[in-house]
């Protein structure tokens, strides 16, 4: 009977060890597809980054508001603006104005460039392809 009840015992234990173990996995898996996702949370972690001659001369997030001015090649001006996670130029005083007629960019890998002025406005980081997982 003792040694029954026991093995009865032992076997509620390794049950318990089973949904522990079960428990545990949930829990790795659940934190597991939470360290999937949350590289494409830090989608709105993506940066502005502008080179100048090719020198990084301003690093942003994209979802910080700024409007600064960008000194260019020459004394060039750029009114960068960064608003509502993405970043265009505002005004500038280059001939061709083509850095302000690219418009507003918003995606990784996207960038704006002013050649009178050698700027480069990119964003940086996050991938491409994951936020079409997001959304
Ligand atoms: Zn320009």
């Amino acid at each position: 009977m003792k040694n029954a009840r026991d093995g009865r015992r032992k076997l509620t234990f390794k049950r318990a060890d089973v949904i522990l173990i079960i428990c545990s996995l949930t829990v790795a898996a659940v934190l597991f597809v939470a360290g999937i996702i949350s590289p494409a949370g830090r989608l709105t972690q993506l940066r502005v980054r502008a080179y100048r001659d090719g020198e990084l001369c301003l690093d942003h997030a994209v979802t910080d508001e700024l409007r600064t001015v960008l000194t260019g090649h020459e004394g060039g001006e750029n009114v960068v603006v960064i608003h509502d996670n993405g970043v265009y130029i505002e005004t500038a005083d280059c001939p061709g104005q083509d850095c302000v007629k690219m418009g507003r960019i918003t995606k990784a890998g996207e960038e704006i460039v002013c050649l009178p002025h050698r700027l480069v406005i990119r964003i940086e980081g996050g991938k491409a392809g994951i936020d079409a997982v997001v959304r």
